[in-house]
Protein backbone atom coordinates (compact mmCIF):
# COMPACT_ATOMS: atom_id res chain seq x y z
CA UNK A 1 0.00 0.00 0.00
CA UNK A 2 1.38 3.55 -0.58
CA UNK A 3 1.01 5.80 2.09
CA UNK A 4 -0.50 8.48 -0.55
CA UNK A 5 -3.26 6.63 -1.81
CA UNK A 6 -4.17 5.07 2.05
CA UNK A 7 -6.52 6.36 4.15
CA UNK A 8 -4.64 6.89 7.67
CA UNK A 9 -6.11 9.60 9.37
CA UNK A 10 -4.01 10.19 12.05
CA UNK A 11 -4.42 12.54 15.06
CA UNK A 12 -1.73 14.96 16.60
CA UNK A 13 -3.82 16.25 19.28
CA UNK A 14 -4.33 13.09 22.78
CA UNK A 15 -8.31 12.55 21.86
CA UNK A 16 -9.53 14.19 25.27
CA UNK A 17 -12.51 11.42 26.17
CA UNK A 18 -10.15 8.33 25.79
CA UNK A 19 -9.16 7.01 28.99
CA UNK A 20 -6.84 5.02 28.56
CA UNK A 21 -3.38 4.80 26.31
CA UNK A 22 -4.51 1.75 23.88
CA UNK A 23 -7.80 4.06 23.38
CA UNK A 24 -5.97 6.71 23.13
CA UNK A 25 -3.67 4.87 20.57
CA UNK A 26 -6.42 3.41 18.39
CA UNK A 27 -8.09 7.15 18.07
CA UNK A 28 -4.64 8.60 17.29
CA UNK A 29 -3.39 5.61 14.55
CA UNK A 30 -6.98 6.18 12.86
CA UNK A 31 -8.04 2.86 13.52
CA UNK A 32 -11.18 3.34 14.52
CA UNK A 33 -14.47 6.32 15.33
CA UNK A 34 -16.79 6.32 17.58
CA UNK A 35 -20.84 6.31 16.32
CA UNK A 36 -22.77 6.08 19.46
CA UNK A 37 -21.79 4.96 22.82
CA UNK A 38 -19.84 1.60 22.09
CA UNK A 39 -20.37 1.23 18.81
CA UNK A 40 -17.73 2.08 16.66
CA UNK A 41 -16.36 2.20 12.63
CA UNK A 42 -13.25 0.11 11.85
CA UNK A 43 -10.99 2.21 9.71
CA UNK A 44 -8.78 0.72 7.02
CA UNK A 45 -6.03 0.20 9.63
CA UNK A 46 -8.16 -1.04 12.44
CA UNK A 47 -9.45 -2.95 9.90
CA UNK A 48 -6.84 -4.95 8.75
CA UNK A 49 -5.71 -5.25 12.83
CA UNK A 50 -8.90 -7.28 13.17
CA UNK A 51 -9.04 -9.34 10.03
CA UNK A 52 -5.39 -10.14 10.88
CA UNK A 53 -6.64 -11.52 15.09
CA UNK A 54 -9.67 -13.54 13.18
CA UNK A 55 -7.57 -15.27 10.80
CA UNK A 56 -5.30 -16.47 13.76
CA UNK A 57 -8.53 -17.46 15.62
CA UNK A 58 -9.72 -19.12 12.81
CA UNK A 59 -6.57 -21.18 11.66
CA UNK A 60 -6.06 -22.10 15.31
CA UNK A 61 -9.70 -23.78 15.49
CA UNK A 62 -9.80 -25.63 12.51
CA UNK A 63 -6.62 -26.90 13.49
CA UNK A 64 -8.37 -28.20 16.63
CA UNK A 65 -10.58 -29.54 14.10
CA UNK A 66 -13.46 -26.95 15.19
CA UNK A 67 -15.44 -26.57 12.43
CA UNK A 68 -16.38 -22.87 11.19
CA UNK A 69 -20.16 -21.27 10.20
CA UNK A 70 -22.11 -18.21 10.60
CA UNK A 71 -24.86 -17.79 12.53
CA UNK A 72 -26.85 -14.21 11.78
CA UNK A 73 -26.73 -11.18 14.45
CA UNK A 74 -30.13 -10.75 14.67
CA UNK A 75 -32.12 -13.98 16.61
CA UNK A 76 -35.93 -15.07 17.37
CA UNK A 77 -37.12 -14.42 20.78
CA UNK A 78 -38.66 -17.74 21.20
CA UNK A 79 -35.75 -19.88 21.02
CA UNK A 80 -34.95 -18.29 24.18
CA UNK A 81 -37.80 -18.36 25.40
CA UNK A 82 -37.27 -22.31 25.17
CA UNK A 83 -34.31 -22.13 27.27
CA UNK A 84 -35.71 -19.75 29.92
CA UNK A 85 -33.10 -16.65 29.41
CA UNK A 86 -35.14 -14.53 27.32
CA UNK A 87 -36.26 -13.20 30.92
CA UNK A 88 -33.26 -13.78 33.07
CA UNK A 89 -30.58 -11.36 30.17
CA UNK A 90 -32.15 -8.76 31.65
CA UNK A 91 -31.70 -4.98 29.85
CA UNK A 92 -28.56 -5.92 28.30
CA UNK A 93 -30.42 -8.07 25.65
CA UNK A 94 -31.36 -5.19 22.75
CA UNK A 95 -34.94 -6.67 22.23
CA UNK A 96 -36.57 -5.18 18.55
CA UNK A 97 -40.14 -6.01 16.83
CA UNK A 98 -40.10 -6.21 13.14
CA UNK A 99 -43.02 -5.42 11.16
CA UNK A 100 -45.16 -7.66 12.19
CA UNK A 101 -44.47 -7.29 15.59
CA UNK A 102 -42.90 -10.37 16.06
CA UNK A 103 -39.84 -10.24 18.74
CA UNK A 104 -36.32 -10.18 17.99
CA UNK A 105 -33.05 -9.93 19.60
CA UNK A 106 -29.66 -8.63 18.65
CA UNK A 107 -27.48 -11.79 19.50
CA UNK A 108 -25.59 -10.91 22.88
CA UNK A 109 -24.24 -15.00 22.37
CA UNK A 110 -25.52 -18.20 20.30
CA UNK A 111 -26.41 -21.23 22.74
CA UNK A 112 -29.93 -21.45 21.99
CA UNK A 113 -29.76 -20.57 18.18
CA UNK A 114 -26.20 -23.58 17.77
CA UNK A 115 -28.68 -25.75 20.21
CA UNK A 116 -31.14 -25.14 17.58
CA UNK A 117 -29.53 -26.34 14.32
CA UNK A 118 -27.63 -28.92 16.46
CA UNK A 119 -31.06 -30.85 17.18
CA UNK A 120 -32.57 -30.22 13.85
CA UNK A 121 -29.62 -32.31 11.99
CA UNK A 122 -28.23 -34.64 14.60
CA UNK A 123 -29.39 -37.52 16.37
CA UNK A 124 -26.46 -40.36 16.43
CA UNK A 125 -23.53 -40.18 18.74
CA UNK A 126 -22.09 -41.27 15.97
CA UNK A 127 -22.05 -37.68 14.54
CA UNK A 128 -20.15 -36.94 17.06
CA UNK A 129 -17.98 -35.33 18.66
CA UNK A 130 -19.13 -32.02 16.74
CA UNK A 131 -17.81 -28.62 17.55
CA UNK A 132 -19.27 -25.22 15.28
CA UNK A 133 -18.03 -22.18 16.13
CA UNK A 134 -18.37 -18.83 14.46
CA UNK A 135 -16.98 -15.01 14.57
CA UNK A 136 -19.89 -12.83 14.51
CA UNK A 137 -20.96 -9.25 16.35
CA UNK A 138 -22.67 -9.43 19.33
CA UNK A 139 -24.54 -6.73 20.77
CA UNK A 140 -24.83 -6.34 24.72
CA UNK A 141 -26.26 -3.30 26.10
CA UNK A 142 -23.32 -2.46 28.52
CA UNK A 143 -24.50 -0.19 31.19
CA UNK A 144 -20.87 1.40 30.70
CA UNK A 145 -19.33 1.22 27.70
CA UNK A 146 -16.13 2.65 27.94
CA UNK A 147 -12.58 2.46 27.05
CA UNK A 148 -13.32 2.17 23.25
CA UNK A 149 -13.49 -0.98 21.98
CA UNK A 150 -12.42 -2.86 24.79
CA UNK A 151 -15.84 -2.42 26.49
CA UNK A 152 -17.88 -2.06 23.44
CA UNK A 153 -21.95 -2.62 22.99
CA UNK A 154 -21.33 -4.12 19.33
CA UNK A 155 -17.93 -5.81 19.13
CA UNK A 156 -16.72 -8.73 17.09
CA UNK A 157 -16.65 -12.37 19.52
CA UNK A 158 -15.49 -15.78 18.18
CA UNK A 159 -17.59 -18.20 19.95
CA UNK A 160 -17.65 -21.98 19.82
CA UNK A 161 -20.32 -25.06 20.81
CA UNK A 162 -19.01 -28.24 21.59
CA UNK A 163 -21.50 -31.09 21.35
CA UNK A 164 -20.23 -34.64 22.88
CA UNK A 165 -21.82 -37.56 23.94
CA UNK A 166 -20.69 -37.88 27.74
CA UNK A 167 -18.96 -35.70 30.39
CA UNK A 168 -15.51 -37.09 29.13
CA UNK A 169 -15.88 -36.37 26.30
CA UNK A 170 -16.70 -32.80 26.69
CA UNK A 171 -14.37 -32.42 28.95
CA UNK A 172 -11.95 -33.01 25.87
CA UNK A 173 -12.94 -30.44 24.02
CA UNK A 174 -13.05 -27.91 27.04
CA UNK A 175 -9.10 -28.61 26.91
CA UNK A 176 -9.11 -28.45 23.42
CA UNK A 177 -10.65 -25.49 23.71
CA UNK A 178 -7.92 -24.42 26.34
CA UNK A 179 -4.99 -25.20 24.33
CA UNK A 180 -6.30 -23.92 21.00
CA UNK A 181 -6.52 -20.71 22.85
CA UNK A 182 -3.27 -20.62 24.44
CA UNK A 183 -1.32 -20.93 21.06
CA UNK A 184 -3.86 -18.32 19.54
CA UNK A 185 -2.73 -15.66 22.02
CA UNK A 186 0.46 -16.90 21.74
CA UNK A 187 1.03 -15.97 18.01
CA UNK A 188 -0.81 -12.77 18.46
CA UNK A 189 2.17 -11.88 20.89
CA UNK A 190 0.34 -12.04 24.34
CA UNK A 191 0.49 -13.99 27.34
CA UNK A 192 -2.52 -14.70 28.21
CA UNK A 193 -3.32 -16.49 31.67
CA UNK A 194 -6.18 -18.79 31.93
CA UNK A 195 -7.83 -18.26 35.45
CA UNK A 196 -10.41 -20.24 37.73
CA UNK A 197 -13.50 -18.02 37.02
CA UNK A 198 -17.04 -18.07 38.23
CA UNK A 199 -19.53 -18.69 35.25
CA UNK A 200 -22.31 -15.56 35.00
CA UNK A 201 -25.30 -15.90 33.05
CA UNK A 202 -23.84 -18.76 30.62
CA UNK A 203 -23.99 -21.05 33.65
CA UNK A 204 -22.12 -24.19 34.85
CA UNK A 205 -18.83 -25.23 36.86
CA UNK A 206 -16.22 -25.85 34.86
CA UNK A 207 -14.83 -22.24 33.34
CA UNK A 208 -11.58 -20.56 33.21
CA UNK A 209 -11.23 -17.20 31.99
CA UNK A 210 -8.24 -16.08 30.05
CA UNK A 211 -6.26 -12.94 31.06
CA UNK A 212 -3.67 -10.38 29.71
CA UNK A 213 -1.91 -8.78 32.72
CA UNK A 214 -2.63 -4.97 32.45
CA UNK A 215 -2.67 -1.91 34.75
CA UNK A 216 -6.05 -0.68 33.18
CA UNK A 217 -7.86 -3.95 33.31
CA UNK A 218 -10.88 -4.58 34.78
CA UNK A 219 -10.81 -7.37 36.68
CA UNK A 220 -8.49 -8.17 39.66
CA UNK A 221 -6.41 -11.16 40.03
CA UNK A 222 -4.34 -13.45 42.13
CA UNK A 223 -1.43 -15.53 40.60
CA UNK A 224 1.49 -17.18 40.98
CA UNK A 225 4.14 -15.33 38.85
CA UNK A 226 5.89 -18.43 37.62
CA UNK A 227 2.84 -18.97 35.28
CA UNK A 228 3.52 -15.68 33.58
CA UNK A 229 6.88 -18.06 31.87
CA UNK A 230 4.94 -20.64 30.29
CA UNK A 231 5.24 -20.75 26.87
CA UNK A 232 3.25 -23.56 24.59
CA UNK A 233 5.88 -22.28 21.76
CA UNK A 234 6.48 -24.71 19.12
CA UNK A 235 5.58 -27.89 20.50
CA UNK A 236 3.09 -30.30 18.53
CA UNK A 237 -0.33 -30.76 20.06
CA UNK A 238 -2.26 -33.80 18.47
CA UNK A 239 -5.82 -32.71 19.72
CA UNK A 240 -7.02 -36.18 19.33
CA UNK A 241 -4.94 -37.45 22.04
CA UNK A 242 -6.70 -36.70 25.08
CA UNK A 243 -4.18 -37.39 27.84
CA UNK A 244 -2.02 -34.76 25.79
CA UNK A 245 -4.30 -32.47 25.68
CA UNK A 246 -5.13 -32.99 29.68
CA UNK A 247 -0.91 -32.41 30.02
CA UNK A 248 -0.90 -28.96 28.53
CA UNK A 249 -3.71 -27.63 30.33
CA UNK A 250 -2.48 -29.11 33.64
CA UNK A 251 0.80 -27.60 33.34
CA UNK A 252 -0.87 -24.14 32.87
CA UNK A 253 -3.88 -24.60 35.37
CA UNK A 254 -1.49 -26.27 38.05
CA UNK A 255 0.01 -23.02 39.61
CA UNK A 256 -2.37 -20.12 41.97
CA UNK A 257 -4.35 -17.84 39.09
CA UNK A 258 -7.60 -16.62 39.74
CA UNK A 259 -9.80 -13.61 39.34
CA UNK A 260 -11.53 -12.05 42.69
CA UNK A 261 -14.29 -13.99 41.64
CA UNK A 262 -12.95 -17.34 42.84
CA UNK A 263 -10.00 -16.20 45.18
CA UNK A 264 -9.67 -18.04 47.79
CA UNK A 265 -6.72 -16.98 50.28
CA UNK A 266 -5.75 -20.04 52.17
CA UNK A 267 -4.85 -21.44 48.86
CA UNK A 268 -2.64 -18.56 47.97
CA UNK A 269 -1.49 -17.70 50.96
CA UNK A 270 0.37 -21.51 50.25
CA UNK A 271 2.33 -19.52 47.35
CA UNK A 272 5.91 -18.85 48.17
CA UNK A 273 5.55 -15.41 49.28
CA UNK A 274 8.10 -13.59 45.97
CA UNK A 275 5.90 -15.62 43.92
CA UNK A 276 2.53 -14.13 45.09
CA UNK A 277 0.88 -11.25 43.01
CA UNK A 278 -2.19 -9.33 42.85
CA UNK A 279 -2.98 -7.31 40.10
CA UNK A 280 -5.00 -6.31 37.05
CA UNK A 281 -6.32 -7.79 33.92
CA UNK A 282 -8.19 -7.64 30.24
CA UNK A 283 -10.38 -10.74 29.75
CA UNK A 284 -9.78 -11.78 26.18
CA UNK A 285 -11.88 -15.35 26.46
CA UNK A 286 -13.52 -17.94 28.69
CA UNK A 287 -14.18 -21.37 28.01
CA UNK A 288 -17.05 -23.14 29.62
CA UNK A 289 -18.39 -27.23 30.00
CA UNK A 290 -21.86 -26.46 31.06
CA UNK A 291 -23.26 -30.51 30.63
CA UNK A 292 -27.14 -30.68 29.63
CA UNK A 293 -27.93 -27.03 30.66
CA UNK A 294 -29.38 -26.24 27.28
CA UNK A 295 -29.70 -29.27 25.65
CA UNK A 296 -32.07 -30.77 28.01
CA UNK A 297 -34.61 -28.12 28.26
CA UNK A 298 -34.29 -27.38 24.20
CA UNK A 299 -34.09 -31.31 23.48
CA UNK A 300 -31.06 -31.68 22.05
CA UNK A 301 -30.88 -35.55 22.12
CA UNK A 302 -28.77 -38.14 20.71
CA UNK A 303 -28.95 -41.87 20.52
CA UNK A 304 -26.15 -43.51 22.22
CA UNK A 305 -23.93 -46.68 21.81
CA UNK A 306 -25.92 -48.56 23.84
CA UNK A 307 -29.37 -47.53 22.23
CA UNK A 308 -30.31 -44.76 24.65
CA UNK A 309 -31.26 -41.21 24.11
CA UNK A 310 -29.23 -38.78 26.06
CA UNK A 311 -29.16 -35.11 26.24
CA UNK A 312 -26.21 -33.67 24.63
CA UNK A 313 -23.14 -32.02 27.00
CA UNK A 314 -22.12 -28.83 25.69
CA UNK A 315 -19.75 -25.81 26.55
CA UNK A 316 -19.17 -22.88 25.26
CA UNK A 317 -16.36 -20.78 24.26
CA UNK A 318 -15.60 -17.32 23.57
CA UNK A 319 -12.51 -14.90 22.38
CA UNK A 320 -13.16 -11.46 22.62
CA UNK A 321 -11.60 -10.97 19.31
CA UNK A 322 -12.34 -6.86 18.87
CA UNK A 323 -11.11 -6.83 22.64
CA UNK A 324 -7.87 -8.41 21.69
CA UNK A 325 -6.80 -5.20 19.90
CA UNK A 326 -6.80 -3.10 23.09
CA UNK A 327 -5.45 -5.65 25.31
CA UNK A 328 -2.39 -5.96 22.59
CA UNK A 329 -1.64 -2.23 22.50
CA UNK A 330 -1.84 -2.02 26.51
CA UNK A 331 0.81 -4.97 25.86
CA UNK A 332 2.48 -3.76 23.79
CA UNK A 333 3.48 0.33 23.08
CA UNK A 334 5.72 3.25 24.48
CA UNK A 335 5.58 6.89 24.78
CA UNK A 336 5.40 7.62 21.08
CA UNK A 337 2.88 4.62 19.92
CA UNK A 338 1.95 1.12 19.05
CA UNK A 339 4.28 -1.85 18.98
CA UNK A 340 2.40 -4.63 17.18
CA UNK A 341 3.99 -7.85 17.41
CA UNK A 342 4.89 -9.40 14.19
CA UNK A 343 1.96 -11.50 13.88
CA UNK A 344 -0.79 -9.45 13.94
CA UNK A 345 0.59 -6.37 12.35
CA UNK A 346 -1.65 -3.90 9.48
CA UNK A 347 1.53 -4.15 7.55
CA UNK A 348 4.61 -6.06 7.75
CA UNK A 349 6.82 -3.50 7.24
CA UNK A 350 7.01 0.78 6.69
CA UNK A 351 9.20 1.90 3.96
CA UNK A 352 10.36 5.18 4.33
CA UNK A 353 11.73 7.65 1.53
CA UNK A 354 13.65 10.69 2.82
CA UNK A 355 13.84 12.17 -0.54
CA UNK A 356 10.47 11.73 -2.27
CA UNK A 357 11.25 13.49 -6.00
CA UNK A 358 14.54 12.48 -6.01
CA UNK A 359 15.02 10.16 -9.18
CA UNK A 360 17.41 7.96 -7.75
CA UNK A 361 15.70 7.26 -4.02
CA UNK A 362 12.07 6.70 -5.73
CA UNK A 363 13.38 3.85 -7.83
CA UNK A 364 15.21 2.28 -5.11
CA UNK A 365 11.95 2.56 -3.32
CA UNK A 366 10.24 1.44 -5.60
CA UNK A 367 11.86 -1.72 -6.32
CA UNK A 368 11.96 -2.27 -2.43
CA UNK A 369 7.79 -1.77 -2.08
CA UNK A 370 8.04 -4.41 -5.29
CA UNK A 371 10.21 -6.84 -4.45
CA UNK A 372 8.54 -7.48 -0.89
CA UNK A 373 5.82 -7.70 -2.16
CA UNK A 374 7.16 -10.14 -4.79
CA UNK A 375 7.68 -12.41 -1.17
CA UNK A 376 4.22 -11.90 -0.15
CA UNK A 377 5.29 -9.15 2.58
CA UNK A 378 2.67 -6.72 2.73
CA UNK A 379 5.00 -2.97 3.24
CA UNK A 380 3.35 0.34 3.56
CA UNK A 381 5.13 2.77 1.83
CA UNK A 382 5.10 6.33 2.85
CA UNK A 383 5.88 8.05 -0.34
CA UNK A 384 3.85 11.30 0.76
CA UNK A 385 6.16 14.56 0.35
CA UNK A 386 6.26 14.80 4.57
CA UNK A 387 9.46 15.95 6.39
CA UNK A 388 11.39 13.01 7.51
CA UNK A 389 10.60 13.87 11.13
CA UNK A 390 6.54 13.83 10.56
CA UNK A 391 7.02 10.20 8.35
CA UNK A 392 8.72 8.84 11.24
CA UNK A 393 6.31 9.72 14.39
CA UNK A 394 3.53 8.48 11.56
CA UNK A 395 5.54 5.50 11.52
CA UNK A 396 6.09 5.06 15.53
CA UNK A 397 2.46 5.92 16.07
CA UNK A 398 1.24 3.22 14.06
CA UNK A 399 3.61 0.72 15.20
CA UNK A 400 4.70 -1.17 12.19
CA UNK A 401 7.32 -3.75 13.83
CA UNK A 402 9.50 -2.70 11.16
CA UNK A 403 10.96 0.42 9.21
CA UNK A 404 13.30 0.49 6.18
CA UNK A 405 14.69 4.26 5.60
CA UNK A 406 15.74 5.31 2.11
CA UNK A 407 17.99 7.92 1.76
CA UNK A 408 19.68 9.66 -1.32
CA UNK A 409 23.51 9.29 1.19
CA UNK A 410 22.76 5.89 2.65
CA UNK A 411 22.35 4.86 -1.59
CA UNK A 412 25.47 6.30 -2.31
CA UNK A 413 26.85 3.49 -0.53
CA UNK A 414 24.18 0.91 -2.15
CA UNK A 415 22.84 0.67 1.43
CA UNK A 416 19.10 1.25 3.70
CA UNK A 417 18.75 1.04 7.00
CA UNK A 418 16.50 -1.24 9.12
CA UNK A 419 15.01 -0.27 11.94
CA UNK A 420 13.30 -2.33 15.05
CA UNK A 421 9.92 -0.31 16.27
CA UNK A 422 10.87 -2.50 19.46
CA UNK A 423 14.44 -1.66 20.26
CA UNK A 424 14.77 1.18 18.29
CA UNK A 425 18.39 -0.34 16.96
CA UNK A 426 18.94 0.45 13.19
CA UNK A 427 21.48 -1.66 11.29
CA UNK A 428 22.37 -0.73 7.30
CA UNK A 429 22.24 -2.94 4.54
CA UNK A 430 21.67 -3.66 0.66
CA UNK A 431 18.40 -3.61 -0.10
CA UNK A 432 18.50 -7.12 -1.01
CA UNK A 433 19.71 -7.86 2.43
CA UNK A 434 16.90 -5.98 4.32
CA UNK A 435 13.80 -7.63 2.14
CA UNK A 436 15.85 -11.24 3.00
CA UNK A 437 16.53 -10.40 6.49
CA UNK A 438 12.40 -9.43 6.49
CA UNK A 439 10.75 -12.73 4.89
CA UNK A 440 13.32 -14.72 7.74
CA UNK A 441 11.66 -12.52 10.72
CA UNK A 442 8.25 -13.67 8.99
CA UNK A 443 8.31 -16.74 8.04
CA UNK A 444 7.08 -18.25 11.19
CA UNK A 445 4.02 -16.21 11.16
CA UNK A 446 2.66 -16.95 7.84
P1 LIG B 1 -16.97 -9.19 30.77
O1 LIG B 1 -16.84 -9.91 32.10
O2 LIG B 1 -15.74 -8.45 30.35
O3 LIG B 1 -18.23 -8.38 30.66
P2 LIG B 1 -18.13 -11.58 29.78
O4 LIG B 1 -17.56 -12.57 30.75
O5 LIG B 1 -19.51 -11.13 29.97
O6 LIG B 1 -17.14 -10.33 29.67
P3 LIG B 1 -18.15 -13.63 27.73
O7 LIG B 1 -19.59 -13.94 27.65
O8 LIG B 1 -17.25 -14.54 28.46
O9 LIG B 1 -17.96 -12.15 28.29
O10 LIG B 1 -17.63 -13.34 26.25
C1 LIG B 1 -16.43 -13.84 25.66
C2 LIG B 1 -15.41 -12.75 25.45
O11 LIG B 1 -15.95 -11.66 24.72
C3 LIG B 1 -14.91 -12.12 26.74
O12 LIG B 1 -13.90 -12.91 27.31
C4 LIG B 1 -14.40 -10.78 26.26
O13 LIG B 1 -13.07 -10.91 25.77
C5 LIG B 1 -15.31 -10.44 25.10
N1 LIG B 1 -16.29 -9.42 25.52
C6 LIG B 1 -17.32 -9.58 26.38
N2 LIG B 1 -18.00 -8.44 26.51
C7 LIG B 1 -17.40 -7.53 25.71
C8 LIG B 1 -17.65 -6.15 25.41
N3 LIG B 1 -18.66 -5.49 25.97
N4 LIG B 1 -16.82 -5.53 24.54
C9 LIG B 1 -15.81 -6.19 23.95
N5 LIG B 1 -15.52 -7.48 24.20
C10 LIG B 1 -16.31 -8.15 25.06
MG1 LIG C 1 -16.45 -13.94 30.38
Amino acid sequence: MRLSRYFLPVMKETPAEAQIVSHRLMLRAGMIKQQAAGIYSWLPLGYRVLRRIEAIVHEEQERAGHIPLLMPTLQPADLWQESGRYDAYGPEMLRVKDRHKRDLLYGPTNEEMITDIFRAHVSSYRDLPLTLYHIQWKFRDEIRPRFGIMRGREFLMKDGYNFDVDRDAALHAYNRHMVSYLRSYERMGLTAIPMRAASGPIGGDDTHEFLVLAQTGESEVFYDDRVTQLKLGARDVDYDDRAQVASVCAEFTSLYARTDETHDEAAFAEVPEAHRKHGRGIEVGQIFYFATKYSEPMGAVVVNAEGQRVPVHMGSHGIGVSRLLGAIIEASHDDRGIIWPEGVTPFHAGIVNLRQGDAATDAACESLYAALKARGLDPLYDDTSERAGAKFATQDLIGLPWRVTVGPRGLASGKVELTSRRSGESEEMSPEDAVARLEAIYDPHR
